[in-house]
Parts: structure tokens; sequence; C-alpha cells
């Protein structure tokens, strides 16, 4: 049966902002944490609240800034290990006769895989990595809010917004 499941994000708030590097976008973004309160639904109706969650967003794209976007490179080399495995396991051992083509298609197959997948992962450079950049990247210095343009008040060694409550992270 097709089961119809997931979860609603109710009351979005704002809770802080921050500068950040953004995978998706591959440069330095500005980031939004916000809050919702998460209930799990079955068919639409709502049925087990999971309480209050945070997660940042970057504000150009909308994605999680942190999140690898398409294949991890860890992807790719464990993928290059299961073709050189099947490469070497077809050409060690002769294709039964009755699946012949079938084994001259996998030999050839695994083998232009093996190197055609070695090859990409040799010619993309390896990325700096996500620590490293975000070293790079200044503290926000903003001195107004930048959602609602109220001056953003000094607290204990925290910065937040007067009016709308937002933190500067
Ligand atoms: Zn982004
Ligand atoms: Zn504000």
């Amino acid at each position: 049966m097709f089961i119809v499941y997931g979860v609603y994000h109710y009351r979005p708030k704002r809770i802080a902002f921050r500068n950040d590097y953004c995978l998706s976008c591959a440069r330095p973004r500005r980031s939004v944490q916000i809050r919702t309160f998460d209930v799990c639904h079955i068919f639409w109706i709502p049925f087990l609240p999971l309480g209050f969650h945070r997660r940042w967003r970057c504000t150009t794209c909308g994605r999680l800034p942190h999140v690898y976007p398409g294949t991890r490179r860890g992807f790719k080399w464990a993928g290059l290990v299961v073709l050189l495995v099947l490469a070497i396991a077809s050409w060690v051992s002769p294709p039964p006769s009755d699946f012949l083509i079938m084994g001259w298609v996998i030999r050839v197959g695994a083998s232009i895989g093996a190197i055609l997948t070695l090859v990409h992962l040799l010619r993309t450079p390896k990325n700096p990595s996500l620590k490293q950049r975000l070293a790079d990247i200044p503290p926000a210095s903003d001195t107004v809010c930048p959602f609602c343009g109220s001056a953003l008040l000094m607290l204990s060694s925290q910065c937040c917004c007067a009016a709308c409550g937002i933190l500067r992270a």
C-alpha cells in the first residue's frame, strides 16, 4: 500500500543569522536559523508532535548550507572500488558459456566504468574542507537587523535585534 507521510513545519520563526559558507551555492553566503514546531503526518493528518527544531538555511538558495549537493566524493571512490572488484572478478573467471555475451558486456563495461570513474576523480580537484572555508569567513558585523532594519543591541556578549529578537551568531 502507498503511504503518504512527512513532516509539517509549523510556526517558522527566524531566530539567528550568521555569515556562512553554502556548499550548494559554493560561495560565502548569509544563512539564517529558523525554528519550527514539527509534527509528523500520515495522509496529511498531523499525529505525532516532534517538538521544536532549528535549522540553518542559506538565504540565497534556501538549502541547508552544510549539506553537499550531488554525489559526495566518498561515494564516488566506493563506486570505483565496486567497479574494480567487478572488473577483476569478471576477467579472472571465464564467462559461463550460456551467458557469453553478458559476460563480455560486464567485463568491458566494468573496466571502462572503472577507468572513467578514476579519470573523473583525478581530474576534479579536491575541494578545501568546509572547516577551512568557514575559518576564512569573517563573523557577521551588522549593526542593523537585516530583516527588520532596527538597531542591534549588545546584550552580554550577544548581539540581538530589539524589534524581532533575531540573534547575530
Ligand atoms: Zn546557498
Ligand atoms: Zn529585527
